[in-house]
């Protein structure tokens, strides 16, 4: 990349939640491989953010790569609207056997974002079918579920700006982020006022949704399996709709193959993205129940409302497929496993560090949340000086790299992350 496409970059190109007048500096990554991303200037760095809880096989996994190169000379892409495919329909297979059993009808779509629109409006046109039209979702402080506007109402009001959109977005119904930890005690009183929200609004709400255990995007929290089972009772005593928003925990990240099943509940619709494909495309799938499939199919519509133009894409079904396939051979749960242990033994002990507010570790998710925010400049370039792709938001430095990392390769991931904390001057004051 030549210095003037730097500038074209600058000035014409906008990068996810950036300034266009004050853009921060980024880096030109020329190939990924394995659990590394080789820079232009031909610096390797360690990968400790698997693109966004996405690559979790690494980069340019034969399997991966051979599954889209044939995919791709059969068929890149075909309208999925009075068309069927293999890969579709492989992929559609695995997805009704390894979630719960009750999810059996699956949603194709193009993004996570686009996955919990569909989930919302299926919930939306589920009761509308049963002609007592709901309109209010219940969920979780501190919760993220994408940019689009519906995933918007129900991400956390500080978090995602609500202000901004005033008198725009739907006013739904958020109650207390979940205060007792995963690894801590169960407190009975925590979910008292989700109860009272729940009790006084029951003939509103269409949905409960929320991130099963790990809220990722809106505070990486780590909360009590017990919630998840209190809320599915009381979904149940209402006929309420249970939303699990999956993208980030699904396929193995949290320890689980899914993240309720810390839980052992089964949600009435299941949200899943990112690491569908592996981290190769962008692809997402939302599952629910034959019931709410069939309601939804009876109601006025007579459909459900909903079609994206690459729907069920043929290629990203393909590399979809594969990547499950990969999952199921099962390599994956002790490979979570040791990353697990090294991450307990390397960030625990960093509780003690005066900077840092607390350490949480679940699965292949490192966090560690400093008391001041980082400045973000500054520590992106002391990372990759250290030869190290993390990136932190805000008050979070956190690593969830892909399963098949190596301890050396985890080392050099944690021990960048205890050397940043030394360094006042990565931190705003
Ligand atoms: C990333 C994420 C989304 C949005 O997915 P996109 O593919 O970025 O649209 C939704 N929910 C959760 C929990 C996520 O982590």
């Amino acid at each position: 990349m030549t210095p003037a496409d730097l500038t074209f970059d600058r000035q014409h190109i906008w990068h996810p939640y950036t300034s266009m007048t004050q853009p921060l500096p980024v880096y030109p990554v020329a190939r990924a491989s394995g659990c590394e991303l080789t820079l232009d200037s031909g610096e390797t760095l360690v990968d400790g953010m698997s693109s966004w809880w996405a690559a979790i096989h690494g980069y340019g996994h034969p399997r991966l790569v051979s599954a889209l190169q044939q995919q791709a000379g059969r068929m890149a892409h075909v309208m999925f609207g009075g068309i069927t495919h293999q890969p579709a329909v492989d992929l559609c297979r695995r997805l009704v056997e390894m979630t719960p059993q009750a999810l059996e009808c699956v949603f194709l779509a193009d993004s996570g974002s686009v996955a919990v629109e569909v989930a919302m409006k299926m919930a939306l046109q589920y009761w509308q079918a049963r002609s007592e039209p709901r309109q209010r979702f219940l969920t979780l402080r501190n919760g993220y579920h994408g940019d689009t506007f519906g995933a918007m109402s129900v991400c956390d009001p500080d978090n995602s700006m609500h202000s901004l959109w005033r008198g725009y977005l739907p006013d739904n119904l958020f109650a207390p982020a979940p205060t007792s930890r995963f690894d801590g005690e169960w407190d009975e009183r925590d979910i008292i006022p989700f109860a009272r929200l729940m009790a006084a609004h029951r003939h509103e709400i269409a949905a409960v949704i929320l991130e099963p255990i790990v809220q990722g995007a809106g505070g990486m929290r780590m909360y009590h399996p017990q919630w998840l089972r209190r809320i599915r009772r009381m979904c149940d005593r209402e006929g309420i709709l249970l939303i699990a928003d999956e993208i980030a925990t699904g396929f193995g990240r949290t320890g689980k193959l899914f993240a309720c099943q810390h839980a052992g509940i089964t949600p009435d619709i299941l949200c899943l993205g990112k690491a569908l494909t592996g981290g190769t495309m962008t692809l997402s799938a939302t599952l629910t129940t034959r019931e709410v499939a069939d309601t939804i199919s009876n109601g006025e519509a007579g459909c459900f409302m909903h079609g994206p133009t690459f729907m069920g894409n043929p290629l990203a079904c393909a590399v979809a497929s594969e990547s499950l396939a990969l999952l199921a051979e099962g390599h994956w749960q002790g490979q979570v496993l040791a990353i697990e242990t090294q991450l307990r033994d390397a960030l625990l002990p960093l509780r003690e560090h005066p900077q840092v507010a607390d350490v949480r570790v679940l699965g292949a998710i490192g966090v560690v949340e400093s008391r001041a925010p980082v400045n973000m400049a500054a520590i992106q370039r002391f990372f990759v000086e250290s030869g190290v792709w993390i990136r932190p938001f805000g008050r979070l430095l956190y690593l969830m790299p892909p399963y098949i990392i190596t301890p050396e390769q985890l080392h050099r991931l944690t021990d960048a992350l205890a050397r940043a904390l030394q360094k006042p001057e990565l931190f705003q004051t």
